[in-house]
This record gives C-alpha cells, sequence and structure tokens, in this order.
C-alpha cells in the first residue's frame, strides 16, 4: 500500500490494500504514539500518564521541572498539559536518552519553545535560573536524593511527584520528605487498569493485564511547620 493513499484522507476513513485488507485511517494519539515510538528508556505507560496529569495537578501555565526525560512519553503529556503559557524544563544525564526524547517531541508535538531540555544530574541539585517551579515530577531510581533541592525550589504549596517501581524506593521517598520537614499530604497510590471485552454475550474482563509498573507519590511544599526528623509528617486538615 503507498503513503500516497493515505495523504488527504480524512480521518476515519479506510483504504484497502493490494491484498484486500481494510485499514481504518486515524491519527495515532499520544499514547498509541508512545507505545511504538523509539525508546532509548523505558517509557511511562499511558495507564499511568492520567494520574501522573492529575496528582501532580499539572495546569495550563504550570512551571514544571522534570528529571529524567528518558525516551520523552512523560515529557509529552507534561507539554500538552501546561499549554502554550506553560514551561516544561527536564533534565537527563545521559546524551543519548536526550537526543531520542528531543525527536520523539518533535515529531509528535513539533518545535515547543516551552520545553526546555537541559543536560544536568538533579541529584547536585536544581539550576536557579530553572526556580521557582510549581511542580517537580521525578521518574529516576534515587528521587530521595531530590526531596530538599525541591523543597528549596518549589513554590508554596507546590507539588512533588515521583514514580517509582518498587517498595523500597517509595519507603524512602516518604521518609526523605518527611525528613526535610517542607512537605505535608505525602501519598502515594498505584493504578490498576482492567480492560474488558464487550461483545455479545461474552462481557467480561479482560483475560490479562499489565499488573504493576509503578508506585506514584506526591506531596505538598508545605510552611515549615514540621520538625525535622519527625516522623509523621503533617496530616490532612
Ligand atoms: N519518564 C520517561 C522515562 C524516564 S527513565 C519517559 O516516559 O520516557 C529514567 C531516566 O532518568 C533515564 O533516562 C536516566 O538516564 C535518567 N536519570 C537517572 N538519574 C538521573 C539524574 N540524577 N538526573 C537526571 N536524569 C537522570
Amino acid at each position: 500500500m503507498s503513503h500516497d493513499m493515505l495523504l488527504g484522507q480524512e480521518e476515519g476513513g479506510a483504504v484497502v490494500s493490494t491484498r484486500g485488507e481494510r485499514f481504518l485511517v486515524v491519527r495515532p494519539t499520544l499514547a498509541d504514539f508512545v507505545l511504538e515510538m523509539p525508546r532509548g528508556a523505558q517509557v511511562i505507560y499511558p495507564k499511568d500518564v492520567g494520574a501522573i496529569l492529575v496528582g501532580a495537578d499539572i495546569f495550563p501555565g504550570a512551571r514544571v521541572l522534570e528529571a529524567g526525560t528518558g525516551s520523552g512519553a512523560l515529557t509529552m503529556a507534561l507539554l500538552r498539559a501546561v499549554g502554550p503559557e506553560g514551561r516544561v524544563v527536564s533534565y537527563e544525564i545521559r546524551d543519548e536518552f536526550a537526543r531520542i526524547a528531543d525527536q520523539n517531541i518533535r515529531r509528535f508535538l513539533g518545535a515547543a519553545d516551552t520545553f526546555v531540555p537541559r543536560r544536568h544530574d538533579i541529584y547536585t541539585g536544581i539550576l536557579p535560573e530553572d526556580a521557582p517551579i510549581d511542580r517537580i515530577v521525578l521518574d529516576l531510581p534515587e528521587p530521595w536524593h531530590v526531596t530538599s533541592h525541591a523543597a528549596q525550589a518549589l513554590v508554596p504549596g507546590g507539588i512533588f511527584f515521583s514514580y517509582v517501581p518498587t517498595i523500597p524506593q517509595v519507603v524512602r521517598t516518604a521518609e526523605a520528605l518527611r525528613s526535610v520537614g517542607a512537605f505535608g499530604l505525602v501519598e502515594t497510590v498505584e493504578v490498576l487498569m482492567r480492560s474488558w471485552n464487550i461483545d455479545g454475550l461474552s462481557v467480561r474482563p479482560a483475560h490479562r493485564m499489565v499488573a504493576h509498573t509503578g508506585f506514584l507519590t506526591t506531596a505538598r511544599k508545605v510552611q515549615g511547620i514540621v520538625a525535622a526528623g519527625e516522623r509523621d509528617g503533617v496530616e490532612p486538615l
């Protein structure tokens, strides 16, 4: 089948291949693109992206700091959510991942001046020119190295978010958030998404599902009302 058959077609139409197969013509959604695009690092799966955008409360115009960029899947969702008035600064330590992410983002979103990629190790700190930030979104192995930097750079009421695959990582992150003394409302969730088969009398859950990806932890930057080292942090009002 030649691409010329697709060019100029309206979405939702169909083309028939030389072997007689019918293909539906639709533009890829962000979720479609992310699952098919070239990857360096493992991407955040679509099932978690929506929960991250809402959990981290990414809003139009927000100043977001992300690390690491990885393949850029989450970056794209963040860029769409902050819109033309927002900004997503994204730190990455590995050149080849940053390059792949850059290509993926350009291909899907075009050149966006709201995207500010930087080659920087966030464990060493947040660059002064990137503060203040409204939201910090972390998908890297040791987010507990970032809690005190985040406390400095976040606006009051700002949100710290981290995504990690194992519970020991969650525990260390939550402990670090509490010991910094500048965070409250520390919460962790996971997202279980189960597809259903709806076909005549066969109305039932799908046989297989993605059972585990990562744990989503959020915290709010609060005024320093928690003593450093205090275990329980601040309870919701
Ligand atoms: N969220 C991304 C995947 C991130 S994978 C996506 O959806 O595509 C984790 C990334 O963090 C890797 O690319 C890794 O190189 C980067 N990373 C690890 N430690 C880092 C650090 N200290 N500072 C910045 N980036 C880091």
